[in-house]
């Protein structure tokens, strides 16, 4: 066991699950999106101390549990040994129990907060960037929204930077929708370049507007 990390109990009720997945961002021409789990949004107790925090399951965990908005779980978790790189707060998730089981929601407008697909169905349906505050105030609930891990490769091969950046996998006319500043791709001796959209377009290819 690294020093580091800390096992820890929480219990909580889960107010958000998206997506989680890792991003990386090379110059301008580079945005690739690995989908690798969930991450549930819990309001409870973690750690002896009552919040908001973030667990990531994997998608054999969510298939077999079914996770909802308004689920009372309990579970452990472990902190993490290298923050930069994971937006939740604990991972390697175990000892997970359903305390009240919520039923699924029948979302019929935005923000959609029923039950979450599985992964195949964002990795087909590409996302765009979603502005920040957007992410925070109007779609957190949402399954299509995703606070994702970046890492640019700043020197090729060398080193990396890191940051976490939210994308929506909506549809494409959903009227919160807001793209943001345009994002800048930093590499070493050759300032930023900047992603100002048209890799959304690439990525988003296959859907129409109100898909
Ligand atoms: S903008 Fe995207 S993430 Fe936000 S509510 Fe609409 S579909 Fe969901």
């Amino acid at each position: 066991m690294n020093t580091k990390q800390k096992k820890i109990s929480y219990e909580g009720e889960i107010i958000a699950v998206q997506p989680r997945s890792n991003v990386w961002r090379y110059r301008l021409d580079n945005r690739t999106h690995s989908h690798i789990g969930y991450n549930l949004f819990l309001k409870g107790n973690a750690d002896g101390e009552e919040r908001e925090f973030v667990i990531a399951i994997s998608e054999k965990q969510q298939e077999k549990y079914k996770f909802h908005i308004g689920d009372v779980i309990k579970g452990t978790g472990w902190t993490k040994l290298y923050p930069q790189l994971e937006y939740a707060d604990y991972y390697r998730v175990g000892g997970l129990k359903k305390i009240l089981s919520a039923p699924n929601r029948e979302a019929t407008s935005a923000p959609w907060n029923d039950e979450v697909p599985a992964l195949s169905v964002y990795e087909w349906r590409g996302c765009r960037m979603l502005d920040k505050r957007v992410w925070s105030s109007k779609c957190k609930t949402c399954k299509w929204a995703c606070m994702a891990n970046v890492a640019i490769e700043y020197d090729w091969g060398i080193s990396q930077k890191f940051r976490f950046e939210s994308f929506c996998y909506g549809q494409k006319n959903c009227k919160y929708y807001k793209m943001g500043k345009p994002r800048a791709v930093p590499y070493k001796n050759c300032g930023s370049s900047y992603d100002e959209g048209w890799l959304d377009e690439i990525c988003t290819e296959r859907r129409g507007l109100d898909e």
